[in-house]
């Protein structure tokens, strides 16, 4: 099962990658954590990415995409895996055409509204790093952390001002792979409004179909 996952900001991209991985015994291969530690293992690889960003520079296509390539190829591919974070253009989707016959693309798709809401209902504790979310997990008591009773904050890109642009952001990038996928007959859609249990289960009926 190879597969690409593509998902706004807040849609649950995270838990459901992590449960496609257990159910299908594939690799998840999360693009932004592989840099990081290409980066901190010091290799050729990472040497570069790290020039770049320090730079202030965005990784090329060439660069990311010799990443994914040596990734794929490694022993716990052998079953598949989950692309996440990769492609974000379709000049990557192209080149990973190139490398890969995806089975399927999974979409988790939901009105900006609601990712907006719930992107800005996260909360941290800045004392112990407890995460809460006061519509999915709020805390026992509103704005107190559970575990050491600090007062929550929010992180700086969880404020509505910086989820609209990263919505925003996400549209710009996502549309073009959308229609791409579509084109190749492989997008599939599911509705990231439904509950977490609900969403898992229509991705695996999708693509067990
Ligand atoms: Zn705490």
């Amino acid at each position: 099962m190879k597969l690409v996952l593509i998902g706004a900001p807040a849609a649950g991209k995270g838990t459901q990658a992590a449960r496609l991985v257990e159910h299908y015994g594939i690799a998840h291969i999360s693009t932004g954590d592989m840099l990081r530690e290409e980066v901190a293992k010091g290799t050729e690889l990472g040497l570069q990415a790290k020039e770049i960003m320090a730079a202030g520079g965005l990784v090329s296509d060439e660069l990311i995409i010799a990443i994914v390539k040596e990734r794929i190829q490694k022993d716990d591919c052998k079953n598949g895996f989950i692309l996440d974070g990769f492609p974000r253009t379709v000049v990557q989707a192209e080149k990973l055409d190139e490398m890969v016959s995806l089975d399927k693309v999974v979409y988790i798709n939901a009105p900006d509204a609601v990712m907006l809401e719930r992107l800005t209902a996260r909360q941290i504790c800045p004392n112990c790093g407890a995460s809460y979310n006061k519509i999915f997990l709020p805390p026992k008591k509103a704005g107190i952390c559970d575990q050491c009773g600090t007062a929550l904050t929010q992180r700086k890109d969880d404020t509505e001002e910086a989820g609209l642009k990263r919505l925003r952001t996400f549209h710009e990038q996502s549309e073009p792979l959308v229609d791409f996928y579509t084109k190749k007959g492989i997008l599939f859609e599911v509705d990231g409004t439904a509950a977490i249990d609900a969403i898992t289960q229509e991705i695996i009926k999708g693509l067990d179909a």
